[in-house]
């Protein structure tokens, strides 16, 4: 519980932080860029060489500006728009975006339950947070594997919450992510949600992606839990609450799968 509320305090300050210099950063992009354009419209066709080093620093200029942007989302100054979704489509949506991006050598099931709970959650963010785990299963399997997203609904009953601070017992949709990996150690579960925190080599990780899904979860009042085993993989189980707005997949309770903290 402690540790908890130490990580929601480390990713407060941080995102104060982040999102003070990310947002400077990015004025001065702006004009960095901005004098780029300029620079290549002035020059002429006689002079290849000089447009290609033009051409490098903008590659360069919107790397960072896409790394700023990745910094402002993580320390959320863009508010989060929940709205009442079904988890299913927004999954099934996705899974060319994912297929891409997770490459031909890694095969990609989804297992989404039959009349899934709508969950409160803002969509864009969704999608974004899953890409991320999509793409840290990706990165963990260098070699191919299986990539499994499964959705269900979920009852966290008053033993699972009693053992973590914070969620309130009740109804929440389960986005399960599970890769056939790397896996983590412990050492490693233990700090893969603090921001900026790593093990990629330069210029491939942020140390973000795991931070921001803690972030979004936590703010759309969900609970993030990461399971693993080195050298057979990683699971990272999502609750999301339960929307009761009305809908179409309204359904029997019979459907409902206990589920505990394995
Ligand atoms: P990044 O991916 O930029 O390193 P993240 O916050 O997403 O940042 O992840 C932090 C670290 O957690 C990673 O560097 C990696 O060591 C570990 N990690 C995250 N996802 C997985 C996974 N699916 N399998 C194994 N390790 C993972």
């Amino acid at each position: 519980a402690q540790d908890a509320l130490r990580q929601a305090q480390k990713m407060e300050a941080v995102g104060q932080l982040t999102g003070g210099i990310a947002h400077d950063f990015n004025n001065m992009l702006a004009v960095v860029m901005g004098s780029l354009d300029l620079l290549n419209r002035r020059l002429g066709p006689e002079d290849p060489r000089a447009k290609r080093y033009v051409e490098a620093a903008m590659e360069g200029a919107k790397r960072a500006a896409s790394l700023t942007q990745r910094l402002l989302a993580f320390s959320r100054q863009q508010p989060l728009r929940p709205e009442s979704i079904d988890a299913n489509k927004l999954v099934s949506g996705m899974s060319d975006l994912l297929r891409h991006s997770i490459g031909a050598d890694i095969r990609l099931e989804t297992v989404l339950s039959g009349g899934l709970w709508r969950v409160s959650a803002d969509p864009n963010q969704l999608e974004s947070v899953i890409l991320n785990l999509g793409v840290n299963a990706r990165d963990a399997m260098p070699g191919g594997g299986k990539l499994t997203i499964e959705t269900q609904n979920a009852h966290l009953d008053a033993r699972y919450v009693a053992s973590e601070m914070g969620v309130p017992a009740g109804q929440y949709v389960l986005i399960a992510i599970t890769d056939t990996g790397e896996g983590m150690p412990p050492e490693i579960i233990a700090k893969a949600f603090d921001p900026f925190f790593t093990t990629k080599a330069v210029g491939k990780g942020t140390g973000l992606g795991l931070s921001q899904v803690y972030g979004f979860v936590k703010q759309s009042g969900g609970h993030v839990k990461i399971y693993s085993e080195v050298g057979q993989g990683t699971s990272i189980k999502i609750y999301l609450p339960r929307s009761h707005e009305r809908d179409e997949t309204e359904v029997a309770e019979a459907d409902t799968v206990l589920l505990m903290g394995e």
